[in-house]
């Protein structure tokens, strides 16, 4: 089929649209109205209709599949793997459903998740989704402050953690941080479950803590059956990255994210019934509930649930995973694929990768390096993907399932359907002409899948959101973009992360492109620093290939000297970095995104912020070490 056409039919007649792909998933009433778009810029989908995301995740496929392999948790960390099949998902999530429900969760009331990836993680989410109570998974990483703040946002009447993760090797307790998170909470959640895996000795408080263990054993034979909710129920609330500031606790709906999540599967994500997925995301991201959990299990595939990192025992492990399950489809982040270029790519050729046929790649910019290289390793189509927490499914792609369209390099794709997206000049509001920079809009309603608004805070939906452009309410995406002549779109950078060097406002993101392509780099961060002249100068903080050739001041110096000659030759001297200092390490989050912010602040002396979602501090160290130099 034509992709144009499609695309037009989604953002023309969205409401005949969305009814198509509607009947991708089962539904218990139908729904009365596609589309109720009267209070913009709320956007109410399948108004009336009931349906669950249990529901379509699991027993709907019991009847077909029943012995076929649903979950496939594998830890490299405990050395321990297990598949269920549907049939053995649905019995496992009815125990967690009785265990919540005897412990007094209620439609609607929220179930906090802080859990590593392991199978009860998913065991939990489903029951919550079963029996209408609203989840909010926190990344497993966080620090008992920031749990603190979530847990205070969400007033959950019940936390399921463990008592740890395990990391490198190592056990990180989770249960320590959870009761100190608990304890720096002014709201008090009634209970605790907890899976003991043996990592960590745990104190059960009395009256509050309960072993997940003991509780499964009264509930072998638990039979609950799914709630029906109304399509524009709550499903969840998922807090953003934090990468820009204070994270916004993101709500989704059940039945147009249900919808949202059969048709990217169909049309981007081309998974089949029957067929392996592979995401080696996290559950306490969006990816991980829209592409670990929901998605792949709603299309009828096997999902893979991996606890452990992409190097251990060595950096073959994902290729044997995909080897040893048939993986067809592969979703992972660029950060990762940086990590795994670093060694021999012989560890990946060991293993027969003939199943897998596309590794789709999101949550920050691809660089053209990277997607070259694994592209050739892989012998298989890179399809980059860009989309945000709040939208759960992307916004721009290549939708192959519709037409085998070709990728670009350095651009995510196209506008997928049911995104109105448009480039709009920040300071005259109007859309930009092709290959003119602004930033990327979208035109309401936004589609099936995306927030319905900041959990308890409309006001701040509206006013984050869809405020930002004179003119019109549009959503904001706040990064910064272009649009081709033929409707591919490149990311600039977030429009925070945009300087002003003279007048001049430049992408930090494009600065980045051009020093990338000097041969010797291997990742760069730029930020705009305070400059009394001109305002703000661009400094650079670049990884090499191969470190020595910085180690003396002269190589340094010359090194530093090629890569300004690149930005001089590429963008024009305006864009030159005043500085290019070489580290060993970029300040990141624990998803692999760069914390500019923080960079920016230790380069004007300022407090680096809130680093509670970093992912190795020491980073920061490296930064200020540079800065001495
Ligand atoms: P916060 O909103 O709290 O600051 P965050 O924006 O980092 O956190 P996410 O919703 O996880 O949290 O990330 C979405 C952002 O990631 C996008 O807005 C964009 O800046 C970046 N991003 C995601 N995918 C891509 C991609 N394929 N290419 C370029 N950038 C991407
Ligand atoms: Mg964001």
């Amino acid at each position: 089929m034509n992709y144009q056409k499609f695309y037009q039919a989604s953002i023309q007649e969205p409401e005949t649209f969305w009814a198509e792909q509607a009947r991708l998933i089962d539904w218990k009433v139908p729904y009365t109205q596609v589309l109720d778009h009267s209070k913009p810029p709320f956007a109410k989908w399948f108004v009336g209709g009931e349906t669950n995301l249990c529901y379509n995740a699991v027993d709907r496929w019991l009847e077909t599949q029943a012995d076929k392999a649903a979950l496939i948790a594998i830890s490299t960390e405990t050395n321990s793997e297990k598949t269920y099949s549907f049939a053995e998902l649905h019995t496992e999530v009815q125990r967690m459903a009785a265990i919540m429900l005897s412990l007094g969760v209620k439609q609607g009331d929220r179930v906090l998740i802080y859990m590593p990836m392991i199978a009860e993680a998913a065991f939990a989410m489903l029951a919550c989704a079963r029996i209408g109570a609203v989840h909010s998974v926190v990344f497993g990483g966080f620090a008992s402050k920031s749990l603190a703040t979530r847990i205070d946002d969400a007033k959950p009447v019940l936390v399921v953690s463990a008592d740890a993760g395990m990391r490198g090797g190592k056990a990180v307790p989770y249960k320590p941080l959870l009761d100190e998170a608990i304890a720096l909470a002014e709201y008090q959640p009634q209970h605790v479950l907890l899976v003991n895996r043996g990592l960590d000795a745990m104190k059960l408080q009395q009256g509050r803590d309960v072993d997940y263990a003991s509780a499964r054993a009264q509930h072998m034979d638990a039979q609950v059956p799914v709630t029906w909710l109304e399509s524009n129920a709550m499903s969840y609330v998922l807090y953003t990255s934090g990468t820009t500031g204070k994270p916004k606790g993101v709500q989704r709906d059940v039945g147009g994210y249900a919808v949202a999540l059969a048709s990217s599967m169909k049309n981007i994500f081309c998974g089949n019934p029957g067929e392996t997925y592979f995401a080696t995301s996290d559950i306490g991201w969006v990816v991980g509930h829209s592409y670990i959990v929901y998605g792949p299990l709603i299309a009828g595939m096997a999902t893979i649930m991996y606890e452990g990192t992409p190097i251990r025992p060595d950096a073959g492990i994902w290729w044997s995973i995909v080897e040893k399950y048939k993986v067809t489809r592969m979703f992972s982040a660029p950060t990762a694929i940086r990590v795994l270029k670093k060694h021999p790519p012989e560890l990946m050729r060991k293993y027969d990768l003939s199943s897998l046929k596309s590794l789709f790649l999101a949550g920050e910019p691809l660089d053209e390096t990277t997607s070259s290289w694994i592209a050739e390793e892989l012998g298989v189509p890179i399809i980059d993907n860009y989309w945000q927490t709040e939208t759960g499914w992307p916004i721009l792609s290549v939708a192959r399932g519709v037409e085998a369209k070709a990728t670009r390099l350095g651009s995510p794709g196209v506008a997928m359907y049911g995104y109105n997206v448009h480039i709009i000049n920040e300071a005259t509001g109007e859309e930009c002409g092709p290959n003119e920079k602004g930033v990327v809009a979208i035109k309401g309603p936004l589609p099936p899948g995306c927030m319905q608004t900041v959990y308890g805070d409309d006001q701040r939906f509206v006013q984050t959101y869809w405020s930002n452009f004179a003119h019109e309410q549009l959503y904001s995406t706040f990064d910064w973009g272009i649009r081709d002549a033929d409707g591919y779109y490149f990311i600039l950078g977030r429009t925070d992360d945009v300087i002003n060097v003279a007048g001049h406002r430049l992408g930090t993101r494009e600065i980045e492109e051009s020093i990338s392509s000097h041969p010797e780099i291997s990742e760069v961060a730029v930020v705009g620093v305070e400059d009394k002249l001109k305002g703000q100068v661009a400094v650079a903080f670049a990884i090499l290939k191969h470190p020595a050739l910085a180690e003396t001041p002269e190589g340094s110096k010359a090194l530093e000297a090629a890569v300004m000659a690149v930005v001089d030759k590429q963008l024009g001297a305006v864009a030159r970095p005043a500085r290019v200092h070489f580290v060993g390490m970029l300040p990141k989050t624990r998803s692999g995104k760069l914390l500019r912010r923080s960079i920016q602040a230790i380069c004007e002396g300022r407090d680096a912020g809130d680093l509670t979602t970093i992912e190795d501090p020491s980073s920061l160290q490296q930064i200020k070490a540079a800065l001495s130099h």
